[in-house]
């Protein structure tokens, strides 16, 4: 099958199952909820139309389940720059960096490709590896 393009984090994959009008997905990178728009004469996906709040808070949970992160107190906080991001400037940009461009939609580039495993952490404190935050 062909890889499709992420509207949310932009990468392309091979989507594990088969695709249906209106079907719905998850990006498997980045843990957006999304929906195909087309199928032909290629594959269009776009993102499950719900509330912004539901929209980042299932897919952060999604994105750790898949890369094994936790999160801590921080969360609230980091959840609500986002939401503030999203009415501001129209999406869910990182709360903790100035630039609003897609490399910085959460989860960003930077935690997607391998920051937290560096770091222990992402730039925000939202994304945490396990054994750090049982450390604290
Ligand atoms: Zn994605």
């Amino acid at each position: 099958m062909d890889r499709i393009l992420c509207p949310v984090c932009q990468v392309k994959f091979v989507p594990r199952e088969e695709l249906a009008p209106d079907g719905e997905l998850i990006c498997p990178v980045c843990g957006a909820r999304l929906q195909v728009k087309e199928l032909e004469p290629e594959v269009v996906l776009e993102r499950f139309p719900e509330e912004p709040e539901v929209e980042i808070n299932d897919r952060i949970d999604r994105f750790a389940d898949l890369r094994g992160f936790v999160f801590n107190e921080n969360r609230e906080l980091v959840v609500e720059g986002l939401l503030d991001k999203e009415k501001m400037f129209g999406d869910f940009y990182c709360p903790c960096r100035l630039e609003n461009v897609p490399e910085n939609v959460c989860p960003c580039l930077d935690t997607r490709s391998g920051a937290v495993k560096r770091n222990g952490r992402c730039l925000c404190g939202l994304f945490w590896l396990p054994e750090v935050v049982e450390d604290d």
